[in-house]
């Protein structure tokens, strides 16, 4: 049977996670914390991260952060993940979807600029697959409209928007390392980049339960108290051991999933040249990380019955997001702004092939040739 994910396991995580055991120092920021804090900011190439427990909560963080509150408005694509729309909603704010592009599955940034109102907060680009979304033009429009950006990268990290890591670009960003992610820590696990300065301190205060006991041990203040609203977003350190293990072979996780990545498109070319099925487009300027390889069939109905094809031999494959404006709670907390020409269309044609680290060539190779027999 060829599975459709797996966690990564790069070789030494066990032995660091003992490390951290011994160590007796467990709870948040300790040693494998400072020692991934410090490899994002140098790789990434950005000011400030904060390990968080999940995605989930480095978005709620940015929401607090961004001071949401009752009736804000916060424009997003309606194609993403449920925690997206959450981290504000749980602020009191309403959800503005808007329609995605057919060839990223991104959030079509011409459609931003008309939903915006005067009760517009913020805009969360989705980097769909790990491919950026058109991140000049979307930093213009909140320029020009006075909106911060918070970037969901939770599938980003290692990709690029012309020459800047996905994260970096707008005003807050956020990662996943949750087992389906790129890069995994034990349990659940996130990221937070804070890109605008003004954010730092407070970050760090959210995020340590809304007390500036940060400060505290740089000595910077002679005791601890509640000077804020936060909560418990720290990553545990037998997390960060784990993620440590990833992180160090970062380079070569990332070749070999692109490696994968490029077998699938050459063994698939053929069917989309002859217009059986479509293949994930990569803008250019954009540098992506093989976070998932999709194809994009007719219809539903062509995809069940593919998806139940490769079942019989032996392959699992996955549908993606149900598009959130049309769930029993996007309707409550949010609206859709002008037509959904894409959304729904093309999310119920979309299927996510197997893809991990480790995959091998012959798997891909069969899943190539199952698809094609069909
Ligand atoms: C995985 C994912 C999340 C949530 O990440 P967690 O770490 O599981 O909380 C949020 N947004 C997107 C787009 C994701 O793919």
């Amino acid at each position: 049977m060829i599975k459709f994910s797996k966690a990564c396991v790069a070789g030494n995580e066990l032995k660091y996670i003992n490390e951290a055991i011994q160590s007796s120092c467990i709870s948040g920021d300790n040693i494998f914390t400072r020692k991934c804090h410090k490899w994002f900011e140098d790789r990434l190439n950005c000011k400030k991260v904060l390990l968080t427990t999940s995605c989930t909560h480095a978005l709620e963080m940015a929401a607090i952060l961004l001071d949401i509150g009752d009736g804000d408005e916060i424009i997003m694509p309606s194609y993403t993940f449920v925690s997206t729309a959450n981290a504000f909603v749980l602020r009191g704010a309403k959800i503005v979807f808007v329609d995605i592009r057919p060839d990223t599955m991104n959030i079509d940034e011409s459609k931003i600029e008309e939903a915006i109102t005067t009760r517009t907060k913020a805009i969360v680009p989705v980097h769909y697959a790990g491919v950026a979304c058109e991140m000049d033009s979307i930093m213009d429009i909140a320029n020009r409209h006075n909106l911060f950006v918070v970037e969901d990268a939770a599938q980003g990290m290692m990709s690029s928007y012309k020459g800047k890591a996905l994260g970096t670009i707008g005003h807050l960003g956020a990662f996943s390392f949750h087992e389906t992610k790129n890069y995994t820590s034990a349990g659940e696990g996130g990221l937070l980049l804070i890109n605008d300065e003004r954010f730092l301190q407070r970050a760090e205060i959210i995020r340590e339960k809304g007390t500036n006991r940060s400060l505290f041990f740089r000595g910077m203040v002679d005791k601890y108290s509640w000077v804020d609203i936060g909560s418990s977003y720290l990553m545990n350190d037998v997390s960060a051991a784990y993620l440590w293990g990833n992180l160090e072979k970062a380079d070569d996780i990332n070749l070999d999933r692109l490696s994968s990545w490029q077998k699938y498109y050459d063994g698939l070319k053929e069917l989309e040249n002859n217009g059986y099925l479509e293949l994930p487009k990569i803008p250019s300027g954009c540098v992506h990380n093989a976070h998932m390889f999709y194809i994009k069939v007719k219809d539903l109905d062509e995809r069940t019955k593919l998806m139940e094809h490769l079942k019989k031999n032996g392959i699992i494959t996955a549908f993606h997001y149900v598009p959130l404006h049309s769930s029993l709670a996007g309707l409550k907390f949010g609206r859709f702004d002008g037509v959904d020409e894409f959304t729904t269309r093309d999310s119920e044609r979309l299927l996510r092939l197997p893809m991990y680290y480790g995959l091998k060539e012959d798997e891909i190779l069969d899943v190539v040739d199952t698809i094609k027999i069909k």
